[in-house]
């Protein structure tokens, strides 16, 4: 082994590691820390269990024997991505929304795969059976499962005879709560926290006016004002700007969609900020309910491929299944939708508005987890963000729209979850695509997606 020069930092990292520690030194990489700050070439980053103890540009460390060194020169490191907005348990193959599917073995695997796809944080917003979704969650805080880490929204809550829609979501009584009055929604609420819910989520949508009836805001300002209450903080599925604007006055913490049926205007701009209301666009969600149909040239590369199972893949090429979406009348307000959401993202982003990050992926069988972050990333660039910007709003801000300061960021004393990259995607956001490994918690969890079997 290299005998390196001595430095403060060498004698620190001694005292960090006794003999019998088992320290691992990455380095020779250039670091996109997450922050948004200028790239930094060979980076040293020390780690020990599941945290950074070290990191700097040149540092010469010296390690005791037992020490695992590994040399990414030539590559880029980036955090985990982190999503705000994803469910588990909803979807397997091309069958969705059964109660049936909310096992522990259809989440690990789903979370397996966010995980194989640099997605090392997933907040499952909604839909979840408190059985299995806690005992889980704190495995996955424990370390104790494979996959991705997890946090979420409960049941959530949900209107009788609205959203979300029944026949999308077969879900079972156990996992939504569709109160009819406020204090059923208080009660829900209390009840979510009492089981130690980290988010509480609610629906504000008719479906392109598919469903009859709207959460009324008598229910919705019950919840946001127990939420509160409980020290909780409130999601909302919505689509429409006066929707969203009424539920940001009322002080709702998180648009958990974009905008999507109108410009936004310069009064919401403003109450977003001075309410510090977090947005997540979600640009795949409607893109991806047409874009396969139309089979890209990136759905033969095997960044796609290895993401989707068998049962969707013979859907992807079933002609008569393209021809169907293709001229399905709503394809043309899902592209319609996505110029929107493109367009607001942007001017809310321009105007300084908290963006958090996230795709709904694993709500329905064609957002596919692991793949639908790395899409978002290519759209939020396609809505004028640098790519920079894009990966910090996956990473740093995502982290801080769920609260987390021990993630999203790589520096001293965060958890060791990042990506190691064959290209460096500060000016091609499509390099985050070309993952050469995957550490959480400081081991390497994952290579190249090409290993990895949906
Ligand atoms: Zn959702």
């Amino acid at each position: 082994m290299n005998l390196f020069r001595p430095t403060l930092l060498a004698l620190a990292l001694v005292a960090a590691c006794p003999a019998a520690g088992a320290a691992t030194v990455i380095r020779g990489a250039r670091l996109l820390d997450g922050t948004g700050g200028p790239a930094r070439e060979d980076v040293t980053m020390v780690i020990d269990g599941d945290r950074i103890t070290m990191l700097g540009a040149g540092l010469r460390v010296k390690m005791p024997k037992d020490t695992t060194v590994v040399d990414y020169t030539g590559k880029t490191i980036i955090p985990g991505l982190i999503s705000d907005h994803g469910h588990i348990g909803s979807v397997d193959g091309t069958r969705s929304g059964t109660p049936d599917l909310y096992t522990r073995d259809n989440a690990l695997r789903q979370l397996r795969q966010w995980r194989a796809y640099g997605v090392t944080t997933v907040t499952s917003l909604g839909v979840n059976n408190p059985d299995v979704f806690y005992p889980l969650r704190a495995d996955l805080h424990a370390g104790k499962a494979d996959g991705a880490d997890l946090f979420g929204a409960d049941r959530g809550i949900g209107v009788p005879n609205g959203a979300p829609p029944a026949k999308m979501m077969q879900v079972g009584p156990n996992q939504l709560d569709r109160p009819s009055t406020p204090d059923e929604a208080r009660a829900a609420v209390d009840a979510a926290a009492e089981r130690g819910t980290d988010i509480v989520k609610i629906w504000v949508d008719d479906f392109n006016g598919s469903l009859p009836v709207k959460m009324k805001p008598e229910i919705w300002h019950a919840v946001i004002d127990e939420a509160h209450a409980k020290h909780l903080r409130v999601a909302a599925h919505v689509y429409y700007l006066d929707d969203a604007r009424q539920l940001v006055d009322a002080g709702v913490d998180i648009l958990a969609h974009g905008v999507r049926d109108r410009p936004v205007d310069s009064a919401f701009v403003q109450a977003m900020k001075q309410h510090g209301t977090w947005y997540i666009a979600t640009l795949d969600l409607n893109e991806a309910a047409y874009i396969y149909a139309r089979h890209p040239a990136w759905m033969d590369q095997p960044f796609f491929t290895h993401a989707v199972q068998p049962a969707l893949a013979r859907q992807f090429a079933d002609t008569a299944w393209r021809d169907r979406v293709q001229n399905d009348g709503s394809t043309r307000t899902n592209e319609e939708a996505l110029q929107t959401n493109l367009k607001n993202l942007k001017t809310l982003y321009d105007a300084g508005v908290r963006i958090g990050f996230g795709t709904d992926a694993g709500a329905m069988p064609l957002r596919i987890p692991g793949f639908a972050e790395h899409r978002e990333l290519a759209l939020m660039v396609d809505a004028g963000l640098t790519p920079m910007q894009a990966i910090q709003i996956a990473t740093q801000r995502a982290a801080e729209l769920l609260g987390l300061d021990d993630r999203g960021v790589l520096a001293r004393g965060k958890r060791a979850d990042f990506i190691v990259l064959d290209a460096d995607p500060s000016g091609d956001i499509e390099a985050t695509t070309k993952i050469s490994a995957v550490w959480q918690r400081g081991r390497q969890v994952g290579g190249k997606v090409d290993a990895f079997t949906p």
